[in-house]
């Protein structure tokens, strides 16, 4: 499974490339053909947006509940890890690939 290049429209990027190229509001990666850039669409701003809400919700909690300290930083740790890896797996498989606003020249 390959995703297109928003320039070429060549199969270019694996899904672990595409993860890579990371959010519209990055400078995204070249492609392997045309070297121009891409970067992952809107889709995974708005995914981005409502687990970063779900995970802010999550510490909060965790913050006003905790009774033990050492426990609950942890707990935070591994939900800001869980954050990032999610996101990772959503840009890999989901969205499309787009052209980046910011541009290197
Ligand atoms: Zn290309």
């Amino acid at each position: 499974m390959k995703y297109e290049c928003p320039h070429c429209h060549e199969k270019t990027f694996t899904p672990l490339q595409k993860a890579l190229c990371g959010s519209y509001r990055t400078m995204g990666k070249p492609c392997p053909k045309c070297g121009r850039r891409a970067c992952n669409g809107m889709t995974g701003i708005y995914f981005q947006s409502v687990t970063s809400i779900a995970m802010i919700i999550a510490i909060i909690t965790i913050y006003l509940k905790a009774t033990e300290r050492v426990h609950s930083s942890m707990l935070i740790g591994a939900i800001i890890l869980g954050y990032f890896v999610v996101n990772f797996i959503f840009n890999m498989f989901f969205g499309k690939l787009t052209e980046p606003i910011r541009t290197m020249r």
